[in-house]
């Protein structure tokens, strides 16, 4: 085993998980990050965006307008798998060549779209953090100030608990304390530092 798929909905505690891998040594490649570097000033795929989109996709300093893009895709489902079609490889390059520079005895892939992006082919495992709608909702309104109505939109829009349930090989039920959580990922990383050796792993 050499990489393990990190996922999870909105606020379910992704970031605390992949935060305490990195710090045990593990190294995590993002795909939230890569997706946004594929898109800055000067990559060919900002070039191509402009091109399709009018120049008007751009904001002043030249840099993506996020919120344009994701109105005109919001609006137009075939523009939304044009730029998926565009986006999806050049991230997906990214995170292969981040994981081949891994360095540690296994990696971790911290990605929301796992899934839904095809990402899953690069990763030998799947890892879920999972908490209770609740649990999302009000960590992820305390985090980003949003209204509830905001995030129930986003959780709809999303995988469902059951869709990410069922593919995942490890769980980990995000519903007690932080510290709850961190020591729950020091038990995992010791096991999949035995996968990675090759030894069995208890059950
Ligand atoms: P997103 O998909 O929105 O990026 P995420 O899955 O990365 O979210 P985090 O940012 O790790 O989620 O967690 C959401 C918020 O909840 C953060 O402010 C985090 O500190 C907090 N949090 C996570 N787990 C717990 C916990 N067990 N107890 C209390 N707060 C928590």
């Amino acid at each position: 085993m050499r990489v393990v798929g990190l996922t999870g909905g909105i606020g379910s505690g992704k970031t605390a998980v992949s935060d305490h891998f990195e710090r045990l040594g593990i190294t995590v490649v993002d795909a939230d990050l890569a997706s946004r570097q594929v898109v800055e000033p000067g990559q060919p795929a900002l070039a191509a965006i402009a091109e399709h989109f009018g120049q008007d996709i751009l904001q002043a300093d030249g840099t993506l307008d996020r919120a344009e893009l994701r109105a005109r895709i919001f609006a137009d489902e075939s523009e939304r798998h044009w730029l998926e079609a565009l986006l999806h490889p050049r991230i997906g390059e990214a995170l292969r060549a981040g994981l081949a520079a891994a360095t540690s005895p296994y990696a971790i892939l911290v990605s929301p779209l796992l899934f839904e992006a095809g990402q899953a082919t690069l990763v030998d495992r799947v890892l879920l953090v999972d908490a209770p709608e609740a649990l999302q909702l009000e960590r992820t309104m305390a985090r980003d100030q949003n209204s509830e109505a905001q995030v129930q939109a986003i959780i709809k829009a999303q995988a469902s608990r059951a869709e990410r349930q069922a593919r995942a090989d490890d769980i980990l039920v995000n519903d007690g304390t932080l510290a709850d959580l961190l020591a729950k990922v020091e038990a995992l990383h010791e096991r999949y530092l035995a996968l990675a050796a090759g030894e069995a792993a208890p059950a």
